[in-house]
């Protein structure tokens, strides 16, 4: 069996966007927006030196809101994945859940089949992991977003909040919510230091 780190996309790889016609942070829509984590590549070398398949899973409703197009996001892919490359970086699979539960212009049959994709749910680490063998208890789910920690504990593997928050802080958030890390850590530098640890 295999191990993986799987890990979020938005947020974690690359940074979220300024929209300004609705005034939220949100994902890149064109690959000119795309900006880099700075030592995201270096991030995706050292988990794969280490034996792990390196599993991007990223909700993108927007594909499903009609305010992304999948060749979009395609291209916003190509672009991440390049600059990624130029830090000796590289995912071995990337999911995406399309899914959004208020529907949209761009719901299409094969997007709603996959409800269960959408973080919280585990769906695409489930999928991952028929796919390629993976045994979860022994991989792990680095996130940015509380959803990543749910979708991670729920599909069994060990978890990792990143944030410049207190341990403490956010077991008082989440407690309620069955979304408790295993660990937080500030960036992606002290994620790896946690996961080579447990080796
Ligand atoms: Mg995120």
């Amino acid at each position: 069996m295999k191990r993986a780190v799987f890990i979020d996309r938005d947020g974690t790889l690359n940074r979220m966007v300024y929209d300004e016609t609705h005034g939220l942070m949100d994902s890149p829509r064109r690959p000119e927006q795309v900006e880099l984590i700075p030592g995201a590549g270096r991030f995706l070398k050292a988990v794969r030196d280490m034996g792990y398949l390196a599993i991007v899973v990223s909700n993108q409703p927007g594909l499903t809101k009609g305010t992304m197009t999948e060749d979009e996001l395609l291209a916003v892919n190509e672009r991440l994945a390049d600059l990624l490359r130029e830090e000796g970086g590289a995912w071995d699979d990337i999911y995406y859940a399309a899914y959004h539960p208020g529907g949209g212009p761009g719901a299409r049959p094969a997007y709603e089949e996959r409800g269960d994709w959408r973080k919280p749910a585990p769906g695409m680490l489930t999928a991952a992991a028929d796919k390629h063998g993976i045994d979860l208890a022994s991989s792990w789910m680095i996130g940015d977003g509380l959803v990543d920690v749910q979708a991670g504990r729920a599909a069994g593997c060990r978890t990792i909040l990143l944030g410049n928050v207190k341990m403490e802080q956010v077991q008082r958030f989440v407690n309620t919510e069955g979304a408790e890390p295993d660990h937080v850590a500030r960036d992606l530098e002290k994620a790896l230091e946690l996961i080579r640890a447990s080796v």
